[in-house]
């Protein structure tokens, strides 16, 4: 006879959406915040190497990037080589995935956009993506190559 779940013991795939839907209602939430930012996309963020910055992503935020990626018809990440996120289109030079982009691609804006926002605007949110990292079983935010990296590899 198969194993059987008990009623109360929550399906595994149901959790998984559970979480990406927390995930996508911070961002949503974060939009609506009434802190002024202006992301013209220009995309001086996306390039790790000259501002030495990378975002770091919890285990949702990677999944839901995966899943952008996955929208955007690849299967895993292109190879670049000159420091830029693997997510910044070569030939568009547009994110390949921004409506589903990490929340510190939302939240530490260059200064064209406005600059960075304070922790204390929005440590609210990212006590809830921490929740859902745990939730999920990860350790704490990773830097984004890697974390999309395996999201993706989890998916094939
Ligand atoms: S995910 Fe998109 S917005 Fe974020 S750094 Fe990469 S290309 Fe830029």
């Amino acid at each position: 006879m198969p194993p059987r779940r008990s009623k109360s013991a929550p399906n595994p795939a149901d959790a998984k959406t559970a979480a990406l839907a927390e995930v996508r209602a911070v961002y949503a939430e974060l939009a609506n915040r009434p802190v002024q930012r202006d992301c013209t996309l220009l995309t001086e963020c996306c390039q790790f190497k000259r501002t030495g910055l990378t975002p770091y992503l919890t285990r949702g935020e990677a999944l839901v990037a995966a899943r952008g990626v996955r929208a955007a018809g690849r299967k895993q990440l292109p190879e670049r080589t000159d420091g830029a996120c693997p997510l910044l289109h070569p030939h568009t030079g547009r994110c390949m995935i921004y409506t589903e982009r990490p929340f510190g691609c939302r939240t530490h804006f260059c200064p064209a956009a406005g600059g960075p926002y304070a922790r204390s605007e929005v440590i609210d949110l990212i006590r809830r993506l921490e929740k859902v990292d745990a939730a999920l079983g990860g350790s704490g935010p990773r830097m984004l190559p890697g974390a999309v990296a395996d999201a993706l590899a989890e998916m094939r």
